[in-house]
């Protein structure tokens, strides 16, 4: 393997991370941020490909554990969404209102949907008749519109995003119950295929999502040391379908009418574009897993006087065994030097970048450079298909491991106020012993700059001995906290 040594484009995304996005979103054509609505922006064609990949990842995921897809209007009635007062109170301040159309006043006014239980649950009454009709299981892919008041920034934080939002409807609690640890696995798995770590928590009570009875989250990690909410599931109990709201109810097999028990699933989808871009990024550019990248393979000829046709030749066979195999490839052969194609599609993430010059064509052997770990190796021809087959899943390896360590080694354990300081520093997750009390989230968010308690992991049982490290009260779980998007 050979070392490429080159001066990094892009600012360290670890000492500026700010500057670094904004610079690979231009440099690598993802988003055009000129777009004149503030907090709305155009997702170019390198973008969007991702956005298609991880949407097609999780709503294969979905249908596979049942769930069809389905599209509900963009608008809704205002009186729709006034019906559950929790719902309203949490997203009224940021809604979207339309009240003319054609140079009319509406008779009454419509909101661009900020999420849809309020659009579809209506529905849902109507639909739902019998225990035979249950569970129903639908999701969306949709943008969703919020006028965030806190300042924007692109994929992470705008006023439109793209998400997927599944909403179930069960017989019992039970049901409810299974489906939210069916959202939380198929979450797992996109994140696995993805490369990306995360903190599966549930959400303290005061912070679940408005209207629900428990919310648990997905948190990653970016560089900035800010954690970053990717997916949420909520156990919504009967509190939309109770008869003051939507009234959805079933006759039960005894014939009793009983009213739903409900979940709804989001995984962020804008958000995790980002979270790919930002955590597997480096100084280069973009480094893509083969699963998203709009090009998985890129061959570039390396000219030499009198030896055209011969490299030509073999870059263009290459180019068409690896295109027959399933792989999305190109073949670079403009006019640019090859330092200057090395440089645009490394900026652009492709993994594999294949390498044909005099050598290569001497020797029956290609040189592959591996975007993730910037080296390069010699393959005979005769093996270029199942070592690039190897690459893809070493690619992903390599990938997860490393922000997994990444993400691993930003959790620091306190006990105390003073442990706190002294490891403020290098401690991005702080987890420690809690007592749940919003007082003293809100206390300690004011005096850190910004760390809150994201909540307690889900995937494995941490019993605090102590007390609260803030407050001193009795500690009711261990908590992580951190600052967040
Ligand atoms: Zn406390």
């Amino acid at each position: 393997m050979i070392e490429m040594v080159a001066e990094a484009p892009l600012p360290s995304k670890e000492k500026n991370f700010g500057e670094w996005l904004d610079g690979v979103l231009q440099k690598a054509e993802l988003v055009d941020i000129r777009y004149n609505v503030k907090g709305f922006i155009v997702y170019r064609p390198n973008a969007m490909f991702m956005v298609k990949r991880v949407y097609e990842i999780f709503e294969g995921l979905l249908m596979k554990k049942g769930h069809s897809p389905a599209l509900f209007p963009l608008v809704i009635p205002i009186s729709n969404f006034r019906k559950e007062s929790e719902h309203i109170k949490g997203f009224e301040g940021e809604v979207f209102k339309i009240d003319e159309a054609g140079g009319e006043r509406l008779e009454e006014e419509l909101i661009l949907r900020p999420t849809s239980e309020t659009a579809i649950y209506p529905t849902f009454a109507l639909w739902v008749r019998s225990y035979k009709d249950l569970p129903m299981k639908i999701f969306q892919s949709v943008s969703v519109y919020r006028h965030e008041t806190k300042a924007t920034r692109p994929l992470l934080r705008g006023r439109e995003f793209l998400w997927i939002e599944a909403h179930c409807v069960f017989a019992d609690e039970q049901g409810a119950r299974n489906q939210v640890e069916d959202d939380m696995m198929i979450t797992k798995k996109a994140f696995h295929e993805l490369g990306l770590p995360f903190l599966m928590v549930e959400r303290e009570p005061y912070d679940r999502f408005f209207g629900a009875v428990d919310s648990y989250a997905f948190d990653t990690l970016l560089p900035d040391g800010r954690v970053l909410q990717v997916a949420t599931t909520h156990y919504l109990g009967q509190n939309f379908s109770n008869p003051d709201v939507f009234d959805i109810k079933f006759a039960d097999k005894d014939g009793s009418r009983k009213n739903v028990h409900q979940t709804c699933y989001g995984p962020g989808i804008s958000r995790i574009v980002a979270a790919i871009i930002g955590i597997h990024g480096d100084g280069y550019g973009l480094v893509l897993p083969f699963g998203v990248a709009p090009l998985q393979i890129v061959i570039i000829p390396i000219p030499k006087a009198g030896k055209e046709d011969m490299i030509m030749g073999k870059s263009r066979d290459v180019f068409r065994r690896l295109s027959r195999s399933g792989f999305r490839v190109k073949l670079d052969d403009s006019d640019e030097r090859p330092g200057e194609k090395y440089y645009r599609w490394e900026m652009l993430g492709v993994p594999i970048r294949i390498e044909i010059g005099e050598d290569e064509v001497k020797g029956n052997i290609v040189t592959i450079f591996r975007r993730d770990v910037r080296s390069r190796e010699r393959v005979d021809d005769d093996k270029i298909i199942k070592h690039v087959r190897e690459l893809k899943t070493l690619v992903s390896e390599e990938l997860g491991r490393r922000a997994w360590d990444r993400f691993n080694s930003a959790i620091v354990s306190v006990e105390s106020r003073n442990e706190l300081l002294e490891k403020r520093e290098r401690s991005k997750i702080v987890r420690a012993p809690f007592c749940g009390r919003r007082e003293c989230s809100d206390e300690i968010k004011a005096e850190t700059g910004g760390l809150e308690a994201r909540g307690r992991r889900i995937d494995i049982e941490e019993v605090p001995s102590g007390r609260c490290f803030w407050c001193g009260r009795e500690a009711s779980h261990i908590a992580y906290l951190a600052k967040a998007y």
